[in-house]
């Protein structure tokens, strides 16, 4: 056998996933994804490893920017084949890869504007990495592929796309590879979800792959024990509206916005709590939340018996989605209490700023965070007990309550993701651990090695290997 597989992103860091396979000819890249990570961030702008032009596909795993990101400027340097992708992927991806143009260009003119009032030139980008015309010369190429329905892709080889209960849409990628008589299976986790999450279905499990690309996002971390999000919901809510005060959830727009409406429409069903004005405060959110509409048939069963019981969480009595700045900036006038849902989910932008600015220093109020704050963050210092901020130029005490609701994790740690991979019923040939910090990709390699004896690799950036 002759394989080629390439780590081109997420090895030994999180983001930025690219992963190049070549075999009998056909040369296919999986995800193609943005670098946020600060001192990764300068690999956006180098060339391609691989000439674009020669990448005859690109199946995505899911519409998250550390895997579509790049997609764009792969169009842009002449990439030209199919990019396969779930349906629910497409049109979320669409979403993200215009929001995403749009900040690049933002970025751009600010930094162009900055240099100019400081005389300087350079060597910092004043152009766009990409612009909303390279975002939307992607979508043409999006091809749709269901789950469980296998693509051919050239020559001996081809690919299935299986729920990775992730996000919506997310997939885990296997590739099957024919040469002579002989076969190989390679399977892309992509990013794996956790079982009984809400909304989306379990991660779908594998009984044998020669190869597997495993991602290893808490490959050190166990999720703390869940305590009952539900109730802890349930308590904030109560408490905020008989102080009479508002409740404001920063919140990632893929996932994480339409979990809360899910918790708070079965508290609702369960008559815990009263009903409430409920403000999906980002267009972004609002337009994914659509697309979560469109696609019931991916929900899991608990999801699927509530829409049939026309209580879909995504149209809850009470619920608004504010679209225009003005109907944003409306919010701040009504007196009752009020939830205002609203990105960026770590407070580094977006319209919750706003909405901060305006609740943060009363105490009747709730800051309620419901995802992963990182170290350097505006969301990182309020939930460490800042006691004043500067949002928008404006200074602020912290008065509001701040509270921290834990397990809403998108990704397995790092038991549930040994369970995975031990589903094989025999050792595969190689695993390759990535989509991790080094730590916990190595620290996550050294415990399967240990729990299973398999054949197992921290791949470096940009190795080359052929599977045999
Ligand atoms: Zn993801």
């Amino acid at each position: 056998m002759q394989i080629k597989l390439q780590f081109l992103g997420a090895v030994q860091n999180v983001t930025g996933s690219r992963h190049f396979l070549e075999a009998n000819g056909t040369r296919i890249l999986v995800d193609c994804g943005l670098y946020q990570e600060r001192q990764f961030r300068a690999r956006n702008w180098d060339p391609f490893p691989v000439d674009p032009k020669k990448i005859n596909a690109v199946l995505l795993t899911h519409a998250h920017l550390d895997h579509c990101g790049l997609l764009p400027k792969l169009v842009k340097e002449g990439f030209s084949g199919k990019i396969y992708c779930t349906p629910a992927t497409a049109e979320i991806a669409k979403i993200i890869l215009l929001d995403a143009a749009k900040i690049q260009e933002e970025d751009a003119e600010h930094k162009r504007k900055r240099h100019e009032r400081q005389g300087r030139k350079g060597p910092y980008p004043e152009v766009p990495l990409y612009t909303t015309e390279d975002a939307e010369a992607c979508f043409p190429l999006f091809e749709h592929v269901e789950y469980r329905e296998s693509v051919n892709l050239g020559d001996g080889m081809e690919t299935t796309f299986y729920d990775a209960g992730h996000v919506l849409g997310s997939s885990i990628i296997r590739v099957k590879v024919r040469q002579d008589s002989q076969e190989r299976i390679i399977l892309f986790s992509g990013d794996i979800g956790r079982p009984d999450r809400p909304i989306v279905c379990d991660p779908t499990v594998f009984d044998y792959a020669d190869y597997v690309l495993i991602e290893s996002t808490y490959g050190n971390r166990i999720h703390e024990e869940v305590a009952d999000v539900e109730k802890t919901m349930g308590d904030v809510i109560n408490a905020a509206i008989k102080a009479g005060g508002n409740i404001i959830v920063p919140s990632f727009a893929l996932e994480r916005s339409q979990e809360v409406l899910y918790y708070i429409n079965e508290l609702r069903l369960k008559n815990k709590i009263p009903e409430f004005k409920i403000f999906l405060d980002s267009p972004m959110a609002s337009k994914i939340t659509k697309v979560f509409k469109h696609h019931p048939e991916l929900f899991d069963k608990e999801m699927t018996d509530y829409i049939k019981r026309h209580k879909s969480p995504f149209d809850l009595p009470g619920l608004q989605m504010a679209g225009t700045a003005d109907e944003s900036k409306a919010i701040n006038s009504i007196k009752d209490s009020i939830m205002v849902i609203a990105g960026s989910g770590m407070c580094t932008g977006g319209r919750v700023k706003h909405h901060l600015v305006n609740n943060i220093s009363n105490p009747k109020n709730t800051i309620m965070f419901v995802g992963y704050q990182a170290v350097g963050t505006l969301g990182r210092s309020i939930v460490d007990g800042i006691k004043e901020v500067r949002i928008l130029g404006e200074k602020r005490k912290v008065e509001a309550k701040i509270i921290r609701i834990h397990g809403f994790s998108a990704h397995a740690d790092r038991d549930e993701l040994l369970d995975w991979l031990k589903e094989m019923e025999a050792p595969p040939r190689g695993v390759f651990v990535v989509h991790g910090e080094t730590e916990s990709a190595r620290s996550f390699g050294n415990y399967v090695i240990k729990q299973t004896g398999w054949n197992v690799t921290v791949p470096e950036y940009q190795d080359e290997i052929v599977l045999d």
